[in-house]
């Protein structure tokens, strides 16, 4: 017999818990995709799109995942011969930059380790070394997935002009758009990337990139664009066939268009970030209260003001994060994520690490069920933890 009847819960950060309302918008018949309802939609997402990354400026939609994005990105950017600088704090700024590498680009990397955020001193002199102005772009992961580390974007868009550089800021913000505050005009940004699965509550399959008006003037030349992913037309589109160059991906507007509904219009883009802000404090203090007693719980992210809001990576030493995991699923119906990368040289996130995604379309009843059955399975299996984590987390909750 197995408890874990009823509907389970995906709880690894991305792809996310996708709304009823959405998966409802996309459960309907082929539409026409010469006029009517859905090139007349466009607009009005294109429009939600600015207001998520909090842009008047450009947006690009792509047919494709983060990984697209990303090639997106770099292509429009870069010329081959191009120098990157590259800001790592986790496996997703590894990846990042190494696929700018693999597409002949010179990347230069600041490596800050797994456990701790973007040091913008470093940054700023990095780019003063780079007396020729070589370097093309900074490329920041706003949260990386891995290490649930926030980086500070608008830190380091003001290291970039201490240093009299001017270089580009890009910003990967796949897992944290929709969930941590993002300002691309007010902190200066000039790329951002994001894709529909994480926060924007959608199913995978749709990329976006939003572009300053100085990206797409300085990158006109660059020479690794290619027709099919060049940002210009789709940016500027006219025709809705331009948006998407070609057939549009039919079913995800319209799950996006609700999704879009839901966080821009209906619940706004301050009390989503307030939300994840409380919920994601629910699971730091969750983790808190586990860690007491000398359990060797605790959370990855050390510095409260490095955590993101999304995701949440934590260290229950081996085996039994997986022990852990694997009861979460069988018995309790909640899947939680697997660590990803490498802590440290020689050390693999995958022993000892799991993540709590927290992304999207959550509530207090879905983290505090999480927790809940998190704390059930360290009960079942005698995993040593300090006790009351599911009450510091209703607690939090509660405000009290
Ligand atoms: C998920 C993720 C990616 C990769 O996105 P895919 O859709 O899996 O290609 C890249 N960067 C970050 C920060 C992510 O969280």
């Amino acid at each position: 017999m197995s408890l874990s009847q009823g509907r389970p819960l995906l709880s690894i950060p991305g792809p996310s818990v996708m709304p009823d309302r959405v998966l409802n918008a996309m459960h309907r018949a082929a539409p026409n995709i010469y006029a009517g309802e859905l090139p007349e939609a466009v607009p009005q997402l294109r429009a939600d799109l600015k207001a998520v990354a909090r842009t008047s400026q450009n947006v690009a939609i792509y047919m494709g995942n983060g990984h697209a994005a990303w090639e997106a990105a770099n292509t429009n950017l870069f010329s081959r011969g191009d120098k990157a600088l590259s800001l790592v704090t986790g496996h997703f700024g590894e990846g990042w930059a190494r696929h700018a590498r693999d597409l002949g680009i010179e990347v230069e990397t600041i490596d800050f380790g797994r456990r701790a955020a973007v040091d913008p001193n470093r940054v700023e002199a990095a780019l003063r070394a780079d007396k020729d102005h070589k370097i093309k772009a900074v490329l920041l992961t706003q949260v990386d997935t891995a290490s649930s580390v926030l980086n500070d974007v608008e830190a380091v868009r003001k290291a970039i002009d201490a240093a009299g550089h001017p270089a580009l800021l890009a910003v990967d913000c796949i897992a944290s758009m929709g969930c941590d505050r993002f300002e691309f005009d007010a902190w200066g940004v000039d790329v951002a990337v994001a894709a529909s699965q994480k926060g924007l509550m959608v199913p995978p399959g749709l990329g976006f990139v939003w572009v300053s008006d100085k990206a797409m003037e300085a990158c006109k030349a660059a020479d690794l664009r290619t027709p099919y992913w060049d940002w210009t037309l789709r940016a500027r589109a006219k025709e809705f066939w331009e948006n998407f160059f070609g057939t549009a991906p039919t079913h995800h507007l319209f799950g996006l268009q609700e999704a879009l509904k839901m966080l821009v219009h209906e619940e706004g883009m301050e009390a989503a970030w307030a939300r994840h802000d409380t919920l994601a404090r629910a699971v730091w203090a969750a983790f808190d209260a586990w860690g007491q007693g000398g359990s060797g719980i605790h959370l990855n992210m050390a510095d409260p003001a490095s955590r993101a809001r999304s995701v949440t990576t934590a260290i229950i030493p081996s085996p039994d994060a997986t022990r852990l995991r694997g009861w979460c699923e069988k018995e309790g119906g909640v899947t939680l994520g697997i660590g990803l990368g490498m802590a440290a040289p020689g050390e693999r996130m995958s022993d000892g690490h799991l993540r709590v995604g927290h992304m999207g379309h959550l509530n207090p009843h879905m983290i505090l069920g999480t927790l809940a059955v998190m704390e059930a399975g360290m009960i079942a299996l005698d995993i040593p933890h300090g006790s009351g984590g599911v009450t510091a987390a209703a607690r939090l909750i509660a405000g009290k």
